[in-house]
């Protein structure tokens, strides 16, 4: 296939990362053409409503979170936030507990009352001191003991990542919390809020404010590259596909959703498990580590949208080996899996003019607000890396708006002279 558009920044992905950039690049002039095999935009962030007029994440929660002001204030520009604090439960023994690991959990525990100096104390008893914990079978155990890593985390990471805990990095389960008082958010970080109208009308909102960008959806990548002649590519996608998988494919954990609703009457019955007029069950997710069910958490969003609807949507999220034709949502945290992605890294790093970006393209377990920081800091690279191209651009529009009244003669000399400095690294 021939070329026959042309852009300045070819961007695969209209996710977090790829819409970011590209509301970025037209902000400082370029000109932007993002491209999507889905059929919509926003990628894994995808919301909207459903049959039972829920608002539902469609490729499971995503709750937005960041320690950074800047980051915040960035996204700000095209959302207002709906704040919330993200609790959850974890369901074991056939019982609802307070999860992470908190005072109330401990008392759940014991049966009984207790006090913060009680958990410390008993934790510093049970714990298993290990000095920098290497993977998150270790980073757990030495701050709970075994015990309690066996009832909530050993066998929900077995579900979701069909390896023993020892095999993934500590990052894994290191990123939830444990703490000593009641505070049972599941978070930690400073900013906790969902964008008002969900995240679809975020990037809506951020593509309107970017007349530089122009988005295809339904269009594979292979498709783009071969068609627009561009400046420099923008790759948000996994790593091992742009390679056409050469060194073999790089393994992701992949998803499968399972919707249910309830209508308002149907959730009456619920109430005493609810324990809330309108929900299906006590809290906004409820994780299940139990072998008993093969599902890993069931999420009812409409406990942290605040949306007002008498239905509601449950979703039981069953964790599977990705392979191809899946969506990959996850990257493997593990030693060995990242050497692989090593090999495609180090390609990655000789391309003069693409930019890898993203989870699936950096092989990383990013937030995301991780993946939109990389994103603005690639961006402002690539602003000053082509700016001298920029100016010329520019000065090349200005002189054309000047010189339409002159003869056509000299217009053809001067567009000559410039034309060659349009496209420069
Ligand atoms: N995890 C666990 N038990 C839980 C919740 C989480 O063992 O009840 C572990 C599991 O390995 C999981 C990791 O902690 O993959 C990170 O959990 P998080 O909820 O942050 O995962 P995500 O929402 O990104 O899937």
């Amino acid at each position: 296939m021939k070329p026959d558009r042309s852009t300045d920044f070819l961007i695969i992905g209209a996710g977090f990362s790829g819409l970011v950039i590209a509301e970025r690049l037209s902000a400082a002039g370029w000109k932007c053409a993002v491209v999507d095999r889905r059929k919509h935009l926003g990628g894994n962030a995808y919301d909207g409503i459903d049959q039972a007029g829920v608002l539902v994440h469609h490729y499971g929660p995503h709750y937005f979170r960041s320690n950074s002001p800047r980051i915040v204030a960035y996204l700000s520009a095209f959302t207002d936030w709906h704040a919330v604090s993200y609790t959850i439960k974890s369901h074991v023994r056939g019982r609802y507990w307070s999860f992470p690991i908190n005072l109330n959990t401990f008392e759940e525990y014991l049966g009984r009352p207790a006090g913060s100096e009680e958990f410390r104390g008993w934790l510093k008893q049970n714990r298993i001191p290990i000095q920098n914990p290497k993977n998150s079978e270790q980073v757990i155990v030495s701050q709970i003991g075994r015990e309690l890593y066996e009832l909530f985390y050993e066998g929900y990471t077995l579900k979701q990542w069909q390896r023993h805990p020892c095999e993934l990095d500590a990052s894994v389960c290191g990123r939830i919390p444990v703490r000593t008082n009641r505070d049972d958010r599941y978070l930690a970080e400073s900013f906790q809020a969902l964008p008002k109208h969900g995240y679809t009308a975020l990037f809506e909102t951020m593509l309107n404010a970017s007349p530089g960008v122009e988005l295809h959806l339904g269009v594979e990548s292979t498709e783009a590259r071969a068609r627009w002649k561009h400046k420099h590519l923008i790759f948000t996608g996994a790593v091992d596909e742009f390679y056409g998988r050469r060194f073999g494919d790089l393994p992701y954990r992949s998803l499968r959703f399972e919707p249910e609703s309830f209508s308002a009457r149907e959730l009456r019955a619920r109430e005493p498990i609810s324990g809330k007029r309108g929900f299906w069950q006590p809290a906004m997710q409820v994780n299940y580590p139990g072998p008993e069910v093969p599902f890993t958490r069931i999420v009812e969003i409409k406990h942290a949208t605040g949306q007002q609807v008498g239905a509601t949507t449950i979703v039981r999220e069953f964790p599977k080996d990705w392979k191809l034709g899946d969506e990959p949502f996850y990257p493997i945290p593990a030693p060995e899996a990242r050497t692989s992605y090593l090999r495609y890294s180090a390609l990655a790093a000789t391309e003069p003019a693409a930019s890898f970006i993203g989870r699936l393209a950096t092989y990383q377990y990013l937030n995301m607000d991780q993946v939109t920081g990389m994103a603005i800091a690639e961006a402002d690279k690539l602003i000053s890396r082509y700016r001298s191209g920029l100016k010329c651009i520019r000065a090349y529009a200005q002189w054309t708006r000047r010189i339409t009244s002159r003869n056509s003669e000299e217009n053809g000399l001067h567009r000559k002279a410039c034309h060659g400095t349009t496209l420069v690294n």
